[in-house]
């Protein structure tokens, strides 16, 4: 139960129960077995006072008054205990087009459902009809026979009971100005205060939606866009709030007229016709008047209101959101100064620019780095809507399916592309659904929402990062692996043949994927940031300001030298000084790569360049870990491929292999030992391979220069040609001689005088490593590479 919240008649808040809970314990207990024995008079608890709080400033007719029933604990404890348990019950009885109270299901749902449909009425010129219902003090008119009957109809027999219990025979007694009035009886409706009465009232509502879906089997209504919503959209709901949708049909807008009185009559709540609001769509729009006549209500214009929201089919312009801003400054100027918290009131005059302490964006930046931890309104707008590509992957409702049949069809999720027409919801979710998917990956069922080379399904990457080659040349990019895993030999055909590198690159995918597990039923998209898999937006807002790098400490926490340390820190933060730092500091000289004469960029000399390639496939080929993408993906999901354990390992190893490519651009640049143009500016691996080799002096320096093993590190990486270490077991044998014995070990062992393309394929040599690591108990391993 909420704190701070006005206590009931007999003055003990929640705060009162949780303090003294020892004391109170047994006796409260005690009422609760009496309860279920059905020997307890709850209406001994049962009372309320009802405060009236004003809906506007200087209220002074009654109906400018909203009453709110102030209940005792010792009563709400009990429908509090009900209430838990038909929330979980709920999602099975309330139909999915009612949006309130229920969890897992989000205000805002609604809101999108409506503002889609109007797109698309409006897009393809459709007919239609929407008609917005108020309802006259809905939870006060609720009928108790009529809210009987309903939970019989759900099925709900000892439960009936229960509730009656709760809900009837209570006392209330009206309080103005401090003075409580007499107690008197109820005899209808739900009181606002009482945790049951929302799913309560729900329940009710949802006969609405029953009645109109009946109607609507037998053709008596019609509702709107059947070619996105199976049936026809004829309805949403968010608690009282309500939203019909008729088709253009004049004798069929009768009958909803005749079963809105039904319900009107049954239920015992009441439309208030005249705030109700009518709006045309197609050849509607000239009968405006007609339905508006029928339905005794006014002819509204977009953008309507729902919920509080601007609602229009395209985007708002900053005058339709005026009346928001407005009503939210309202309320912040009710506010005092002092109780906003420091964060509320930098947003708030962010827009004046008042003082310059420190930049806005290290003010976002969380607290664990030196920011403020102040929430970045557009960064967080991100977050939430990959709130919805994660419910829109991974659940089932009105909202998703109405989607996808409209953007997507039956192509998979990641398909989605911003194309005219759209709206702009869906533009606002197109936006942001590369960065989405690059933080989770696909636990393919079926294989049929996965794209096969595009998205991340198999290890910590799309496979057209890992084996671009083939991805070049394939014929279908966009595949999906149930196209692809539909035969065997796979289903996939190229532009040209494999030969060389590629067919081995093949055999190498085929083997992967071969061993991914195809569980059969949906695609599940899991999300990376956490430990369960779940979307959560604090995860990602977390992930998003921290440059996508997580808490620094890892890195500080590693047994790597200081001096190694702060280089990995200026790499994570992106303010290394490669050549385009240096460019943006008005440095005037060549901006090439020293190995490859592209731009050189942090991305580019340790991930993207081919020197950097050729060292991450080193580590991919003996240790099975994917080459990282890019400095936030080698922080994050590289290095968490293989669990917590490793992490440390994987980090430290990390450091090692982009220190050394450091180093050896270093000697590139100052030393010049290699000229920067002209004959290494080739692009394919093989040039690049044959220049490791030429330059192989530079790199084992660099190389020799991480044997950490002085500083107590756990890492060594080494490189060598002496005789005694041709063989594995020997080489292995020298590692262990020394002390403490390395754990981070890359090997990679060649013959002088062999082209590197024949060598490397030849695994073997490694799978007899990493056995003999496996079996001495040695945690992986060391690079010796050429
Ligand atoms: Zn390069």
């Amino acid at each position: 139960m909420e704190h701070n919240k006005a206590p009931g008649p007999d003055g003990f808040p929640p705060e009162f129960y949780q303090v003294f809970w020892n004391v109170i314990k047994p006796d409260l207990m005690a009422l609760f077995d009496e309860f279920y024995r059905g020997t307890l008079a709850l209406n001994r608890l049962n009372f309320g006072n009802i405060i009236l709080i004003p809906k506007v400033g200087d209220a002074s007719r009654i109906h400018q008054y909203r009453p709110i029933c102030l209940l005792n604990v010792s009563f709400k404890i009990f429908t509090k205990a009900a209430t838990n348990r038909i929330v979980r019950v709920a999602h099975k009885i309330i139909r999915p087009s009612q949006t309130a109270f229920l969890p897992g299901r989000n205000i805002i749902e609604g809101a999108v459902v409506l503002h889609e449909t109007l797109h698309e009425l409006h897009r393809k010129k459709l007919n239609g009809v929407i008609f917005k219902i108020d309802f006259e003090k809905a939870y006060d008119k609720v009928r108790w026979d009529f809210l009987q009957q309903t939970l019989r109809m759900k099925g709900f027999f000892t439960w009936c009971n229960c509730i009656r219990s709760f809900v009837q025979g209570g006392n209330v007694a009206v309080k103005v100005n401090g003075q409580n009035g007499h107690y008197f009886q109820t005899r209808k409706g739900l009181r606002q205060g009482d945790p049951l009465s929302p799913i309560l009232f729900n329940i009710v509502a949802d006969m609405l939606a029953i009645i109109i879906n009946r109607a609507k089997d037998v053709g008596k209504v019609n509702g709107v866009i059947p070619h996105l919503v199976e049936d026809g959209l004829s309805i949403l709901q968010y608690a009282d709030d309500t939203v019909l949708f008729m088709d253009h049909d004049l004798e069929k807008a009768r009958n909803m007229k005749v079963l809105l009185c039904i319900f009107e009559k049954l239920s015992g709540l009441k439309i208030n016709f005249h705030k109700s609001e009518i709006v045309g769509f197609g050849q509607a729009k000239e009968f405006e008047n007609i339905y508006s006549e029928l339905f005794g209500c006014r002819v509204g214009s977009l953008p309507f209101r729902y919920l509080g929201l601007p609602m229009h089919y395209k985007k708002l312009k900053n005058s339709d959101w005026r009346h928001v801003e407005e009503r939210f400054e309202k309320r912040l100027s009710g506010w005092k100064g002092k109780l906003l918290s420091v964060g509320g009131r930098l947003q708030n005059d962010q827009h004046k620019k008042k003082y310059h302490l420190i930049k806005w964006d290290q003010v976002w930046q969380p607290k664990q780095q030196g920011g403020l931890g102040i929430i970045d309104l557009q960064v967080q707008n991100k977050c939430l809507l990959s709130k919805w590509l994660f419910k829109l992957a991974n659940e089932d409702g009105i909202w998703q399916r109405l989607l996808r049949n409209k953007y997507l069809k039956s192509k998979p999720f990641g398909s989605g592309s911003k194309k005219p027409g759209i709206s702009h919801f869906w533009a606002g979710l197109m936006e942001v659904k590369h960065l989405f998917l690059g933080l989770g990956s696909f636990l393919v069922g079926n294989g049929s929402q996965v794209h096969f080379w595009e998205d991340t399904w198999c290890g910590s990457q799309p496979l057209k990062f890992i084996y671009p080659s083939l991805f070049n040349i394939v014929r279908n990019k966009s595949a999906t692996v149930a196209d692809v895993m539909s035969s065997v030999p796979l289903n996939v055909s190229f532009r040209r043949g494999l030969v060389g590198e590629r067919l081995r690159a093949w055999h190498e995918l085929v083997g992967v994927v071969m061993r991914v597990p195809m569980r059969g039923g949906r695609d599940v998209f899991k999300w990376s940031l956490n430990k369960i898999g779940v979307f959560t937006v604090n995860s990602m807002y977390k992930h998003l300001v921290s440059n996508g790098i997580k808490v620094s400490q890892e890195i500080w926490k590693t047994k790597i030298p200081l001096k190694i340390k702060i280089f990995m820190w200026y790499v994570k933060r992106g303010v290394l000084l490669t050549k385009d730092n240096l460019a943006r500091r008005n440095w005037n000289g060549h901006q090439g790569c020293c190995f490859c004469n592209k731009r050189e960029s942090i991305q580019h000399l340790f991930f993207d360049c081919q020197v950097a390639k050729f060292i991450w496939r080193l580590v991919f080929m003996t240790l099975d870990l994917s080459p990282p993408r890019s400095t936030q993906h080698l922080f994050n999901q590289w290095s968490s491929q293989g669990g917590r354990k490793y992490k440390p390992f994987l980090l430290v190893g990390a450091a090692a292999l982009i220190w050394a490519i450091w180093l050896l651009r270093n000697d590139a640049v100052f030393d010049r030992k290699q000229p920067t143009s002209g004959e290494h500016s080739g692009s394919a691996i093989g040039p690049s391979c044959s220049e490791m080799k030429t330059r192989s002096n530079g790199l084992r320096k660099a190389l020799i220069i991480l044997r950490w093993r002085r500083c107590g590190s756990l890492v060594h990486l080494d490189g060598s040609f002496r005789p005694e270490f041709r063989s594995i077991n020997g080489y292995v044998e020298y590692l262990t001689s020394m002390k403490p014995s390395p754990v981070f070990m890359l090997f990679m062992w060649m013959d002088e005088g062999i082209s590197p393309e024949i060598v490397f394929p030849d695994t073997s040599i490694v799978m007899r490593l990493v056995q003999f690591v496996k079996a001495t108990g040695m945690v992986p391993v060391l690079l010796e590479a050429e």
